[in-house]
């Protein structure tokens, strides 16, 4: 290999960069091209790749080129039944990339760092006028119902979405520069802040400790990641409970001490006393109950001692009511629930540490995303998604 003394120095100071975690200098990623694909939904289950002109930038906006997007569950509800309406629309929210290009007025992200061509970014929500929602400092109401890209109806622009090769984020939107974390984390982050505000939440009630018996119900990406979360945070006694198998041992290697299959345990007194057995012979301390099924719900209190603590935040969507018995399920045992939906801007900013905590004790983070699909087979993508076979599915542009 002919290296030469500008190569050299060049790979010093990638190294020297790397060694002191700051990010390389800014390198343009080749020239911009006019067009960019989109991946739009134009009917129910069916994306339609189509191309548009990239605009002219406004002063107050940022070209992003897209490296890659989770498929969400929102993703999957909009795929088959458009419960907002939104068709034609390009998909996309859990997306990041890489800045090329800034109107003159960008110099900061929304928690002050600088910005740069070059940078890593991901958003958040777009500004509304109701300040409870958009203000970074304080920890302010949850950010529900406000707009983000991904979720927005189709518009003279069109780059709406992260299922494209490059998005125009503009004036008023939530972006934070994150060059500091691997392109896996960086989708990630969006369904991590959802767990990063459920423990804020839970921490809330007083009741979850460092030497908490903990109890996570549920092993998709929401229970794995809470797991993952209360590892960072130095709680040591988390008890899986879940149906198949994988996710159980998926679940350990997240950081759960024990598993409980439901599936081989019969009847509610039988999977209680097999939760107890996992805490040595008490009941958890606090649970998180992290499934969409209205009888895991109900289940749930029986798991929870006298005093212990709740956080239901499976519920993304209507799933139905749930038959609990408010004598023993809550007065009796004087339970404190509380429940959590999506996050706060604070909670995103929290959500970038956590990835890296989360990375330097060694949790395999990347392994919850199980498939990977180019734009071009965005439709795959949303059909693997659909029979739940895998964990998260995430569509990659490189
Ligand atoms: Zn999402």
């Amino acid at each position: 290999m002919d290296l030469s003394q500008a190569k050299i120095q060049e790979i010093v100071q990638q190294v020297l960069n790397d060694m002191n975690g700051t990010s390389a200098a800014p390198k343009a990623s080749g020239p911009i091209p006019k067009t960019s694909r989109v991946a739009m939904l134009t009917a129910l289950e069916h994306y339609d790749i189509k191309e548009y002109p990239i605009p002219e930038l406004g002063d107050d906006d940022i070209l992003v080129k897209v490296e890659g997007c989770g498929v969400c569950g929102t993703d999957a509800h909009e795929f088959k039944r458009d419960p907002f309406g939104l068709i034609p629309v390009v998909l996309g929210h859990e997306g990041t990339g890489e800045i090329v290009k800034m109107g003159k007025n960008v110099s900061k992200d929304s928690a002050g760092k600088p910005l740069k061509v070059g940078d890593k970014v991901v958003t958040c929500m777009i500004f509304k006028d109701n300040p409870d929602i958009t203000m970074y400092d304080l920890n302010k109401q949850n950010v529900g119902g406000a707009d983000v890209y991904g979720l927005l109806p189709d518009d003279d622009i069109h780059l709406n979405g992260w299922f494209a090769d490059y998005m125009v984020i503009r004036k008023g939107s939530s972006v934070f520069n994150v060059s500091e974390l691997d392109l896996d984390s960086r989708i990630l982050i969006e369904p991590c802040a959802v767990l990063i505000h459920a423990v804020e939440r839970a921490k809330t009630t007083g009741i979850l400790r460092f030497n908490s018996r903990v109890v996570v119900q549920g092993c998709g990406p929401i229970g794995l990641i809470c797991i993952a979360i209360l590892r960072t945070m130095g709680v040591e006694n988390i008890t899986a409970v879940d149906g198949e198998e994988k996710r159980l041992n998926f679940a350990k290697e997240m950081g759960a001490t024990k598993t409980v299959n439901f599936k081989e345990h019969q009847g509610i007194e039988a999977l209680t006393k097999a939760v107890e057995d996992s805490f040595g012979g008490y009941l958890a301390d606090f649970a998180f109950q992290c499934t969409g099924s209205p009888i895991a719900h109900a289940n749930i209190y029986k798991f929870i001692r006298n005093g212990g603590g709740l956080c239901e935040l499976g519920f993304f969507i209507n799933g139905g009511d749930a038959t609990i018995n408010p004598h023993f399920d809550i007065c009796s045992k004087e339970i404190t629930t509380v429940g959590s939906w999506v996050y706060t801007l604070r909670d995103y900013a929290t959500t970038f540490d956590f990835l890296k905590r989360a990375k330097a004790i060694g949790l395999p983070m990347s392994k919850l995303i199980t498939h990977r699909f180019p734009l071009d087979q965005i439709n795959e993508a949303h059909v693997t998604n659909l029979k739940m076979e895998g964990l998260k599915i995430a569509i990659i542009n490189k």
